[in-house]
Order: structure tokens, then C-alpha cells, then sequence
């Protein structure tokens, strides 16, 4: 959508091309995807994972629609949400090397559901990574939610159990993505939530 749909905050206007998806959209997404999670686990106990730092906007709102539908099906679903830190891009290249932050207690999630929140997934190798990390500490079951798949060819061909949305080979700011920790505060309700940015450099970011 053209920029000047939307209210986009001014210190970040130059820097972007488009809205690619409103928030409104993001929103009715995670709420499908709440209930089909829901559908598949309503069931049992679940541990969510969330995998900072871009996904704590999902995360948040995944978990609040999750906490709503049980309240409107009279269900409970007792909740865990931990969180581990994963980093893997340098400005906006995806790097082999992957640091893993917060990993010392993943023991409690051994015979545990675990769910595993990340924002996007590119090439696919930081959720492979992690998966064989989480597996090496036996939970019951692993399901991973993803909000953004992006259509790589040089990609692992990994796909997510939940997936939100499939985008083009774009770098995407917005809704807690990054670019060098900018723009994850282009998030509020009246502006755009994911965007693609358009310029790398401007004097802002230096
Ligand atoms: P992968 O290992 O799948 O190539 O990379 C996944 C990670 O790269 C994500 O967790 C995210 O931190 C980062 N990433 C990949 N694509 C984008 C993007 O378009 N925008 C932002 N902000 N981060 C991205
Ligand atoms: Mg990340
Ligand atoms: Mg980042």
C-alpha cells in the first residue's frame, strides 16, 4: 500500500516504501492463527517460547488472542511464556554465525508442548538451529508459529506449523523487526506495522 495511506511516524518516512501489511491485518491473522492453535493444543499445557527480540510483538499478541478465545469457549489453557534471545543478522545480511542468549533453563521444557513464537523466517537456518537446540532437551512436542515466511530460493525450505504470512525477498521493518534496532517502535496502532524500508542509509541510522 503507498505510504501516504497511512499515518507512518516522520522520523521514519524517508526511509520507507510501502505499508505491506496494516496492522489491522497482522491482527485478524494471529487471530486465525489463535484458533487454530488452539484447535491442534487447546488441550494441554503449553510452554510458549517466544524468540526475541523481534517476535515479542507477536508473542504478545498471539498470547493476549489465545487468552481471549478461552475466555470465549470457557477453556482453560495454562501458559508458560519464556523467552530466548537469537541473533543472526548484521545490518540486514543474514550471518552463519548464530548466538543463542537465555538458553541456560530450557530444561524445564523436557515432556513439556512447547511453542515456539518467531517473527520471520528467512532462510530458515536460525529456526533449524534453534529446533535442534529445544530437541536436545526432550519436550513432549514442539510447534513453531511464524507471522512472516519469506519465498527464498536460497532457503532450507523450512516452513513453520503456523505460518501468518508468505512475503516476497524483502527486508521488512516494522511491528518489533529490526534494522540495526531501528524501526521495531513502528508499531503503534495508527502507523504501519510491517513495512519494507526502502533507503539502508540515511543520517538517522548512522
Ligand atoms: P534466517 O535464519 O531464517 O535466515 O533468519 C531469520 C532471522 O533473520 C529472523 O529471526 C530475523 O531476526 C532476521 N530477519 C530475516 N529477514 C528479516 C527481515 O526482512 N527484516 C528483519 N527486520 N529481520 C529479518
Ligand atoms: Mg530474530
Ligand atoms: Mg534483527
Amino acid at each position: 500500500y503507498p505510504l501516504d495511506l497511512f499515518t507512518s511516524p516522520e522520523h521514519y518516512c524517508e526511509d520507507l516504501e510501502c505499508v505491506y501489511i496494516p496492522h489491522g491485518v497482522i491482527m485478524d491473522r494471529t487471530e486465525r492463527l489463535a484458533r487454530n492453535i488452539m484447535d491442534d493444543l487447546g488441550d494441554h499445557d503449553i510452554v510458549v517460547l517466544c524468540v526475541l527480540k523481534g517476535g515479542y510483538q507477536f508473542c504478545a499478541d498471539l498470547v493476549d488472542c489465545i487468552k481471549v478465545l478461552c475466555r470465549h469457549s470457557n477453556k482453560t489453557l495454562p501458559m508458560r511464556v519464556d523467552f530466548i534471545r537469537l541473533k543472526s543478522y548484521l545490518n540486514d545480511q543474514s550471518t552463519e554465525d548464530l548466538h543463542i542468549e537465555g538458553a541456560e533453563n530450557l530444561s524445564v521444557l523436557s515432556g513439556k508442548n512447547v511453542l515456539i513464537v518467531e517473527a520471520i523466517v528467512d532462510t530458515g537456518k536460525t529456526m533449524k538451529t534453534l529446533l535442534d537446540h529445544v530437541e536436545a532437551f526432550s519436550p513432549k512436542m514442539i510447534k513453531v508459529a511464524g507471522l512472516l515466511v519469506k519465498r527464498v530460493p536460497s532457503g532450507t525450505g523450512y516452513l513453520p506449523d503456523y505460518v501468518g504470512f508468505e512475503i516476497p525477498n524483502r527486508f521488512v521493518v516494522g511491528y518489533a523487526l529490526d534494522y540495526n534496532e531501528y524501526f521495531r517502535d513502528l508499531n503503534t496502532k495508527d502507523s504501519p506495522r510491517v513495512s519494507t524500508y526502502f533507503k539502508v542509509w540515511t543520517r538517522q541510522l548512522v
